[in-house]
């Protein structure tokens, strides 16, 4: 693989980031697409620049405001509450069609830059309720964009199997720990880093890193 060319789907989190640490190692040639649908925080499309700048990545933005048209939610709409879902309810923060939409973009931009690989940080493990983080929907995905543009790409998803605390450790294992810490935005209150600390994303990441520790400070 190491010849190849990939394209990781990259928001500027700590999950895609993390991911594009794994390609740059994985691939000798990475590109990064993000996609800009008027997240609430504008903070999330500067945070993936600067992230790209840095490592040296070639940046695509695409626009995505179609989404947001369709589909209001949390993330998108400043009046719409952040809120984990009820018992077998999809919780506010859930846009309906956003990974298929973006799987396939970021496909046809692999196809129009010779990428064989496509790399994205969803994750069934942390199951957040998204039905489109869930293995069998990427497997399904990879055989229709294959089918559709004649193709034989291949869709990673390093993060799919591990909770949070591990995607610390992989983090770690790539010598992107400080990076991934100090660098991403994963609160949905756009605050860089270890965030707001009270948000849901906050708390999710909080609770991974503080497990991640104490098992680092144990060996
Ligand atoms: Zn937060």
């Amino acid at each position: 693989m190491k010849n190849d060319k990939a394209v990781v789907v990259f928001s500027g989190g700590q999950d895609s980031t993390t991911c594009l640490f794994w390609a740059m190692e994985q691939f000798a040639d990475v590109t990064a697409v993000t996609f800009d649908y008027n997240q609430r925080h504008i903070t999330e499309i500067e945070c993936a620049k600067k992230i790209t700048k840095e490592l040296g990545i070639t940046h695509h933005i695409l626009d995505m405001s179609l989404l947001n048209q369709l589909a209001p939610n949390a993330l998108t709409r400043q009046n719409i509450e952040v809120t984990d879902g009820e018992e077998g309810e999809l919780p506010s923060t859930f846009v309906p069609g956003r990974n298929l939409l973006f799987m396939s973009f970021a496909g046809v931009l692999a196809s129009q830059i010779g990428a064989k690989h496509i790399v994205t940080g969803v994750c069934e493990t942390d199951f957040s309720g998204y039905p489109d983080c869930r293995d069998v929907f990427i497997k399904s995905l990879n055989v229709t964009l294959n089918l559709s543009m004649d193709q034989q790409f291949v869709i990673h998803t390093p993060l799919m199997w591990l909770n949070k605390a591990e995607t610390w450790k992989m983090a770690d294992e790539l010598g992107a720990f400080d990076f991934v810490r100090e660098k991403t935005l994963t609160c949905y209150n756009g605050i860089v880093a270890d965030g707001c600390g009270e948000c849901p994303a906050c708390k999710l990441r909080k609770n991974g890193l503080d497990e991640y520790l104490n098992v680092r400070k144990e060996r």
